[in-house]
């Protein structure tokens, strides 16, 4: 511009980022190399098995190939805004998109395993009464790479590349952060294509869990396309009630809900589905709920979590009481269901279920005025 300032600012990266290609993408995007079919399959293996950004490292490729690669190609990895541990040692990574929009991501390690919970949404749709996240406008779904990119960004953390086949800090990975993964449904799809894949990240689909707050039509698809294990967040047993809990429920109520879940477990035996059942004191604790819970859910190879409610700022409901919890969780095991009452992990660090993303949108907030948190 005549008489502006020269240009300091590098320009930004133009060369297309591979993350988040699945093997047809990765195909396409090489065919301008005129390069045989099978380099394809090296480039997913070294991008998701091995960890690679550099494509110098990818020994198995001419160093001519390599060069022209990295002069039209990236392999991105996503910014961390910033990272937090609990004392608990949860860690929780606030990541940063391309276009400045953040997710959170995060790792709980427990003594025989470490899973990670993985945000497919910015915000959500969805305003689940009980659930921090539901009282933040949806921004956008994430897509692939950055779905991907979360499970990524833990690997390296970890130092878990090549993918390992044992000793994983890493083993379980949860749809269970922001959003709802089944309104996101084609790229959560494909990126936990690339995370099961014995290629790519080779996690085992048994050790992968969506959450789902009850979208019926996408849960057949689900078990047939992803076929990851299936989490429902039921959390009452009454429509007059879960239309307010979960206000999805005025759309598919309880009954067409466990229609699809009875339909889901049919399948296949191995579908045992598992049924969150957030604890609110005195709004869906009682022994009589309990009771009606194992009522509902008969017939279905189910096991039952009850999650502890996570309080935030402002919230009007309050965790039940222990012993409220026991009675719950007593009534439905002896009823033959297997039940497990989540710890709460990482709350002082605003990591657990449904106090996600909550302290960033606030400060946010207190800059631009924006409602949330
Ligand atoms: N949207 C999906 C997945 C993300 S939420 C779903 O709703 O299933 C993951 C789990 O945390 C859900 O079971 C959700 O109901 C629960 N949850 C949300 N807010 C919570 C809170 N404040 N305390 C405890 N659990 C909460
Ligand atoms: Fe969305 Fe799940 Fe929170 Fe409901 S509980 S508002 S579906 S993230």
């Amino acid at each position: 511009m005549p008489g502006g300032p020269a240009a300091t600012v590098a320009p930004a990266d133009s060369r297309v980022n591979l993350m988040g290609m699945d093997r047809e993408d990765l195909a396409v995007a090489l065919a301008p190399l005129d390069v045989k079919p099978f380099r394809a399959k090296q480039v997913f293996q070294w991008i998701y098995n091995r960890g690679i950004t550099d494509f110098d490292e990818m020994t198995n490729l001419s160093k001519g190939l390599r060069a022209e690669m990295a002069e039209r190609f990236r392999i991105g990895r996503l910014a961390v805004n910033t990272e937090q541990r609990s004392t608990d040692s949860t860690r929780k990574w606030l990541v940063r998109f391309d276009d400045a929009q953040e997710a959170e991501t995060v790792y709980i390690p427990e003594t025989d395993r470490g899973t990670l919970c993985v945000s497919s949404q910015v915000g959500c749709t969805l305003t689940c009464t009980f659930c921090h996240t539901g009282t933040q406008k949806l921004v956008r779904n994430l897509d692939a790479k950055e779905i991907v990119g979360q499970i990524m960004l833990a690997r390296d953390a970890f130092g878990e590349w090549p993918s390992p086949s044992e000793d994983r800090q890493l083993t379980n990975i949860v749809m269970m952060g922001m959003g709802e993964p089944l309104y996101n449904f084609e790229n959560v799809k494909k990126a936990l294509k690339i995370v099961m894949d014995g290629e790519g990240l080779a996690v085992s689909r048994r050790k992968i869990t969506l959450s789902t707050s009850g979208v019926v039509p996408m849960i057949h698809r689900c078990g047939s396309e992803i076929g990851v294990m299936l989490a429902i967040s039921l959390h009452a047993v009454r429509d007059d009630l879960r239309d307010e809990l979960v206000p999805i429920n005025r759309k598919y109520p309880i009954a067409e809900l466990l229609d699809a879940c009875r339909a889901y477990t049919g399948l296949s035996n191995a579908r045992r589905i598992t049924f969150e059942y957030v604890m609110l004191k005195g709004v869906n604790d009682s022994a009589a709920d309990a009771r009606e819970l194992t009522r509902l859910i008969q017939g279905i190879p189910a096991k039952i979590n009850l999650i502890p409610f996570n309080p935030w700022p402002g919230v009007a409901y309050d965790c039940s009481e222990e012993a409220a919890i026991d009675r719950f969780a007593d009534i439905v095991q002896r009823a033959g269901y297997f039940v497990t009452v989540r710890k709460p992990r990482g709350r002082d660090i605003l990591a657990a279920c449904g106090q996600l993303k909550s302290e960033s949108v606030r400060a946010k907030g207190q800059k631009t005025g924006m409602a949330g948190g």
